[in-house]
C-alpha cells in the first residue's frame, strides 16, 4: 500500500481547528480503501512560534518539508504581529522557497449554498482562477524616499519576466485544455499598463499557438470583474497576474457563498518540491477556539491535494461527500447562516465517506 507523507501546518487562529478537521477527513478516506495511507507530520509554526523564537518558522523549516508529498496549510495571521511578518515569514516563504508559481483557485456554487451570485444572475458557475504566484505586482520591488516631506515619493514596481509569464500562461492553457469547455480568459490591463502587461498579452498569443484546441480571449481586469457578476457562465478558466487574481478570486469566493468554503492550491507544476493546499480564508480570530469555523474550504483543499497526488477517484469521493454535506442546511456553520459546529460538519463528511 502506498504511503503519502503529508505536512500539516495549522498556523494561527481557526487554522488550528480546520487543519485537524482536514486530517480527520483524510484519515477517514484512507481507512475506507486499501490503495494508500497517510503519514501526517504537524509543524507548530506561526504566531505562537514567533512569540517564543522571534521567527514564524525555523531557518531549516523548508528542509523539514522538502521530502513531503504535499502540505496542508491552515492560515497565518495574528492580531498582535504585523501582517507583513506573518505573511512573508511563513506562507510566502514556503511558496517562494518551493517555487509554487501557480496558485489555483476553483470556484463553484456547492449544493445547498445561498450564494449571492444567485441573486444577480440565474446562471451557475464553474471557474478556476490561475494566479501568478511568484512575481508581478508582489515582487517586493520599490521603495520610499523623502519620507514625510511634501516631495515624498513611493513606488511598487510590478516585475514580470518572460520566463515567469511563459510558465504561468502555459499552465493556464494546459488547465483550460483539461477542462470540458477548453476556454481560457487571459486577464490583462494592457490598455493602461503599457510595458509588463503588453508583454503579458504578447506571450499569451505566442503560447496560445501551442494549444490550438483551446478557445481563448483577452479581457481587461475591470471588465472581467463586472462580467463575473453579469455573465458568470461565459467564464471558465482564467489566468491573471498576482494582484489581479488576488482580487478576482476573493470576488469569486464571495459570489459563491462564503470565504469559509473556498480552497486553493499553491502548485509547483514541475513537481520539484511539495505543493501546498489551504483554505483561502485567514485566521479569523473573532471566532477562533470556539469550534465555529467552517471546515469546508479545508476539505475542498484536501480534494485538490488528492488530485495533485493523482488520486482522482478518492478526490471525487471526497468532493461528493462534502457536496452531500453542504446540501444539508442542518450542517451549515454560522458563516452560511446555520448553527452547525466544525465537529458536526467534519462528522457529516466522514459519515458520507463511509457510505460511498
Ligand atoms: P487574516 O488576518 O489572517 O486574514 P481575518 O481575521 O482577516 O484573518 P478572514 O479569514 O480573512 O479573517 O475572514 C474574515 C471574516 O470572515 C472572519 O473574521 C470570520 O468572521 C469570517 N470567516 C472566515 N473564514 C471563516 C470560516 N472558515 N468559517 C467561518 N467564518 C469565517
Ligand atoms: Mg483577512
Amino acid at each position: 500500500m502506498k504511503t503519502y507523507k503529508i505536512a500539516c501546518i495549522p498556523g494561527d487562529g481557526i487554522g488550528k481547528e480546520v487543519v485537524p478537521a482536514g486530517q480527520e477527513v483524510l484519515q477517514a478516506l484512507a481507512a475506507s480503501q486499501e490503495r494508500f495511507r497517510f503519514e501526517f507530520t504537524s509543524f507548530g509554526w506561526g504566531g505562537d512560534f514567533y512569540r517564543e523564537h522571534g521567527v514564524m518558522m525555523p531557518a531549516d523549516g523548508l528542509d523539514a518539508l522538502r521530502g513531503m508529498d504535499a502540505i496542508l496549510f491552515g492560515s497565518a495571521g495574528d492580531p498582535h504581529i504585523p501582517d507583513h511578518v506573518t505573511l512573508w515569514g511563513l506562507r510566502l516563504k514556503i511558496c517562494q522557497g518551493f517555487d509554487q508559481y501557480a496558485n489555483v483557485r476553483p470556484t463553484r456554487i456547492l449544493p445547498g449554498i445561498d450564494a449571492p451570485l444567485k441573486r444577480c444572475a440565474p446562471a451557475d458557475l464553474d471557474w478556476v482562477i490561475v494566479r501568478e504566484n511568484s512575481e508581478g505586482e508582489y515582487a517586493g520591488v520599490g521603495g520610499r524616499a523623502h519620507q514625510g516631506h511634501p516631495i515624498e515619493v513611493a513606488t511598487d514596481v510590478s516585475v514580470m519576466t518572460r520566463a515567469g509569464v511563459e510558465r504561468i500562461m502555459r499552465f493556464g492553457f494546459r488547465l483550460a485544455q483539461s477542462r470540458p469547455r477548453k476556454l481560457l480568459t487571459v486577464v490583462t490591463k494592457s490598455n493602461a499598463q503599457r510595458h509588463a502587461m503588453v508583454m503579458w498579452d504578447e506571450i499569451a498569443l505566442a503560447v496560445s499557438r501551442e494549444f490550438p484546441d483551446v478557445r481563448w480571449e483577452k479581457e481587461l481586469v475591470d471588465a472581467c470583474a463586472a462580467r463575473m457578476v453579469t455573465r458568470p457562465a461565459s467564464l471558465d478558466t482564467l489566468v491573471a497576474t498576482n494582484l489581479h487574481a488576488d482580487i478576482l478570486s476573493d470576488l469569486a469566493a464571495a459570489l459563491s457563498g462564503s470565504l469559509g468554503i473556498a480552497p486553493t492550491g499553491n502548485i509547483d507544476p514541475e513537481r520539484r518540491y511539495p505543493s501546498m493546499f489551504e483554505p483561502i480564508h485567514g485566521s479569523a480570530f473573532d471566532i477562533m477556539g470556539r469550534g465555529l469555523a467552517n471546515p469546508i474550504g479545508t476539505f475542498w483543499s484536501c480534494v485538490m491535494l488528492l488530485e495533485h497526488l493523482g488520486e482522482t477517484d478518492a478526490a471525487a469521493r471526497l468532493m461528493a461527500a462534502l457536496e452531500a454535506v453542504t446540501a444539508d442546511p442542518a450542517l451549515h456553520t454560522g458563516d452560511l447562516g446555520g448553527k452547525a459546529r466544525t465537529a458536526d460538519v467534519t462528522a457529516g463528511v466522514c459519515h458520507q465517506l463511509l457510505q460511498r
